[in-house]
């Protein structure tokens, strides 16, 4: 009998084009055993050959079906579990699957896997050999590689000249091992900060205990909010609930806002966990794209057992996933602001859910949607009312500056307090939400300001720089001498940013060491991680900064915090401004205080009644968000109802209108109770050229929001060409 010949198997494939579902491509025979899920290959896509992502296994329709023409890595990217969960992540916001995938994976994966260019550099260990080799040289060498439990050839090279043929013999003798290791330019090596394991306080261990019953019951999701107050020891927490879910054989993920601006965490990370078998790897944008390559092919081979990285990392391939930290899960920069516009704190949930895993979100100020999610029956909440340290929580004082006399912005109690504090030896941070030496320049003859050509904004004047420049899209010019619109030569710089407020204290404080933080001096690679040891070091007084001082610093010696211009947000017309306003002043006001002395904060305002600052003095967090979320739930804002943004762009205002408009017809003939409203001009009316309007969809509950979604994504409501629709879903900013 003739045997029939079993039917080549089709794969589902996310291809790397805005297309919202996945292809179907048959396997050729020759790679029948090599295509798994998780392989990347090159497809056919119409004319052109494309990379793709196998996702699933197909029907087969072999008559109608194209062949993939190549697969590009030796083995899988990712396993099936991830494939759901990269599918999951697509469905939710509505966005092309091939583009999730490429957001997920590494960046630098678009051709043929090239030959890695990593330098690397010998790594000698000793072995348990005993006895001394017979050499002189060779015992000198032993010696020190013995009492250094291993060094690379590059650091015996400088203790001893040419050791390679007695490193060679020794290692043929059986004293050594030699390895070989990625020599990388990591900011993050070399740079471990050995940390005592405290031991835990009453309420960390009953924190502990908590979550080591869910550890215990691993695979079984388990969503968890940690609020702790600033430096109450949710850092110490992780660390032990990852030794626990160690021991039980499976990973952790640990994402942190953004990984630049926190090298003391991840110092911490690798102080704990170096000297035993732990691997740890910190994706952080320092890595080229071969490292980060490598790094994803090592944790989807399993091969790594914690994985610290910002955003991104929650896409990691670990296949034992039994733990997600997100650590200051209220961070907006978890939200990814263009293109795919996920939420990493979200989808840690979702993938939580996914894998089975125990999900850790931790914060001083919770987002008030995981404050509220954390009171329902699902979520464990957890809370941390104290300081590990015992020290008490700064004190908090609100300035009137309607009321104070005041000096280029600078109150005189605020800049008596920065004297004593400079004089007691002791340091202050002052933080100044605004980089520039002015938000912009004003002609004092005609009141006219100079504006970015193609954004809807003023130029924001740096004298360091001697430029005026465009926060959103980088335009620069030098500053005129006069006044475009009526020549006048007038044209004065207007308010005050960081640079300015810099030189100022100068004068006020000329003996003082000053040092300022912010975008502009943090954007050479260390130069932030320079700032933060200097700090340490004590070389620094006072320290300016924006918002990124406020970021999960410890500096002990910090025992003042100043805040110019606390209420500037919240005129602006977006319902979380309250929230963040909130969130940064208490963030910022944890800086102080968090050594041996007691620290104090002051903050400046004009709206010294405003229950956001009132409630920051108080440190009551609950109170606030118990205010704020009575307010949310009568509008029916997040996270009591659920929102979705689109924005429209385009060169063309009329066209940008009539698309606008027409999807507004489009979704208002469905009759859905989901709010339409709009279309508007957005905020930020033009951005980079391109006119900007939205319509915000605003949903008591999720699915009829969903229906529209969806149906937005299909053909039916393709915007013309010129024109191009985001869909911002669970939107953070309104712009
Ligand atoms: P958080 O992450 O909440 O800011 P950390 O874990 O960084 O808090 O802890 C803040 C400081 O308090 C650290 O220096 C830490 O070593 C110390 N600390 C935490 N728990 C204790 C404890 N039980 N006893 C003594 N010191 C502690
Ligand atoms: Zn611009």
């Amino acid at each position: 009998m003739k045997a029939t010949i079993p039917p080549l198997p089709v794969v589902e494939v996310a291809v790397s084009a805005p297309i919202d579902r996945l292809l179907s491509y048959l396997v050729p025979e020759t790679l029948a055993e090599q295509i798994l899920i998780g392989s990347r290959v090159m497809v056919p896509l119409g004319r052109r050959q494309v990379v793709g992502y196998v996702l699933g296994w197909g029907e087969t329709e072999p008559n109608e079906l194209k062949e993939v023409t190549e697969l590009l890595d030796a083995a899988p990217l990712f396993h099936q579990q991830h494939a759901r969960f990269y599918q999951r992540a697509a469905d939710y916001y509505a966005y092309p699957i091939g583009a999730v995938m490429r957001a997920a994976l590494p960046s630098g994966l678009s051709g043929k896997q090239r030959a890695p260019a990593i330098l690397t550099d010998s790594f000698y260990a000793p072995t348990a050999m005993t006895g001394e080799p017979r050499g002189e040289r060779q015992r000198a060498i032993l010696a020190a590689v013995r009492a250094s439990g291993g060094e690379l050839l590059s650091a015996l090279r400088k203790q001893f000249e040419t050791p390679h043929a007695a490193l060679k013999r020794l290692v043929e003798l059986g004293f050594l091992e030699v390895s070989l290791v990625e020599r990388r330019r990591d900011p993050f090596l070399g740079e471990v900060i050995p940390h005592p394991v405290p031991a835990l306080n009453g309420e960390q261990q009953q924190v502990l205990d908590r979550l080591t019953s869910f550890i215990d019951q691993l695979p079984g999701f388990a969503p968890a909010l940690l609020h702790g107050v600033t430096g109450s020891g949710k850092t110490e927490i992780y660390l032990q609930s990852i030794e626990r879910v160690l021991a039980r054989g499976r990973q952790a993920l640990v994402m942190v806002p953004e990984i630049a601006l926190t090298p003391q965490l991840v110092a911490r990370f690798r102080g704990r966990f170096m000297d035993g078998a732990v691997r740890l790897a910190v994706l952080h944008s320092g890595l080229s794209d071969g490292e980060r390559y490598d790094a994803w092919r090592a944790v989807a081979a399993g091969e790594v057992d914690v994985v610290i990285g910002a955003r991104s990392a929650v896409f990691a391939p670990l296949p034992r996933l039994g733990l997600i930290v997100v650590d200051e899960e209220h961070d907006a920069s978890y939200k990814q602001s263009e293109s795919f516009r996920y939420n990493a704190r979200d989808l840690a949930l979702l993938r939580g859910q996914q894998q089975q895993a125990l999900v850790l979100l931790g914060s001083a100020t919770p987002s008030l949607t995981s404050y509220h999610a954390a009171g329902s029956e699902r979520w464990t909440y957890l809370s941390l009312p104290f300081r590990g340290t015992g020290v008490p929580l700064p004190e908090v004082r609100l300035i009137d500056m309607s009321a104070e006399s005041a000096s280029s912005g600078l109150s005189s109690s605020l800049v008596e307090s920065l004297m004593a504090t400079v004089a007691a030896g002791e340091q202050a941070l002052l933080l100044l939400n605004r980089r520039g030496y002015a938000p912009f320049l004003l002609c004092y003859d005609c009141g006219a300001t100079l504006r970015c050509p193609n954004c809807a904004i003023t130029l924001t004047y740096s004298r360091v720089n001697g430029e005026l420049r465009c926060h959103y899209c980088d335009f620069r010019i030098k500053p005129p001498s006069q006044c475009e619109r009526c020549g006048g030569p007038n044209l004065l710089p207007e308010g005050q940013g960081t640079e300015r407020l810099e030189e100022e204290l100068h004068k006020l404080l000329p003996e003082a060491r000053i040092a300022r933080m912010d975008r502009d001096t943090t954007t050479r690679k260390g130069s932030h991680l320079k700032l933060i040891e200097a700090m340490t070091a004590g070389e620094i007084d006072v320290l300016i900064g924006t918002q990124m001082i406020a970021k999960g610093h410890d500096f002990p010696k910090v025992t003042l915090v100043g805040v110019m211009n606390a209420d500037a947000p919240l005129n602006l017309p977006d319902f979380r401004s309250s929230e963040r306003v909130f969130s940064l002043l208490s963030q910022v006001a944890g800086r102080a205080g968090r050594g041996e002395r007691a620290g104090r904060v002051l903050i400046q305002t004009y709206a010294p009644d405003h229950y956001a600052l009132e409630h920051v003095v108080r440190h009551d967090y609950a109170g606030f968000a118990r205010f704020e979320l009575a307010q949310r739930e009568c509008l029916n804002y997040p996270p009591y109802g659920y929102l979705a943004n689109l924005v429209f762009s385009g060169n063309d205002l009329a066209q940008v209108e009539a698309a606008a408009a027409a999807v507004q017809c489009g979704l208002v003939s469905f009759n859905s109770p989901v709010e339409i409203l709009g279309p508007a001009p957005c905020l930020l009316a033009r951005l980079r050229g391109k006119y900007r309007m939205q319509i915000l969809l605003k949903a008591s509950r999720r699915p009829p929001l969903r229906g529209l979604l969806t149906w937005l994504k299909g053909r039916e409501c393709r915007v013309p060409a010129g024109v191009t629709l985001a869909i911002d879903v669970d939107p953070l900013d309104m712009f």
